[in-house]
């Protein structure tokens, strides 16, 4: 598991062009490249250039410059590559399926009638606690 500077982080490398990989997206702060093993066509990932391992360790600031680029790329897979759809997905910590240790946003375009698996997976894990469970969480939970 590659969780530091320390050890070999592929996405660092990426960004210090040692690793190959296809730019879609560059400013000073940001990197956005093809997915290696693409969900579709165009799935995107888009990372700070510095190294931060997850939703815990990013700046705020940082997370903030991540979405105003999401924004732009979703919105450029739907205009030049017909897409009429577009999920964002993170994952902090291996139990959510982390599996590069350097922040990441996936944008992996979609298109109505095609799937590309983790909806229904997703969905077949919905559970349906009551209201009383709900409010009890909230209430744990509230900010
Ligand atoms: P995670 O599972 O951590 O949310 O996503 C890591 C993603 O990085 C995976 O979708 C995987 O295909 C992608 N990936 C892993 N190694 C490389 C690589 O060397 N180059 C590129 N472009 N993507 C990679
Ligand atoms: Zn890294």
């Amino acid at each position: 598991m590659v969780s530091s500077l320390e050890e070999k982080c592929i996405f660092c490398e990426i960004v210090k062009r040692e690793e190959k990989a296809s730019i879609v997206y560059e400013d000073d702060d940001i990197l956005a490249f093809l997915d290696i093993s693409p969900l579709a066509k165009g799935h995107t990932l888009i990372i700070p250039k510095k190294h931060y391992v997850d939703i815990t360790d990013i700046p705020p600031e940082m997370l903030s410059k991540i979405s105003l680029v999401s924004k732009k790329l979703g919105e450029n897979l739907i205009n030049k590559l017909g897409y009429d759809g577009v999920n964002l997905m993170h994952s902090t910590g291996a139990s959510a399926g982390q599996s590069v240790f350097h922040f990441h946003v996936h944008l992996i375009p979609r298109i109505s009638g095609e799937s590309i698996g983790f909806q229904e997976w997703w969905f077949s894990r919905a559970f349906h606690p009551s209201r009383k469970d709900l409010d009890k969480t909230a209430n744990d939970l509230k900010l």
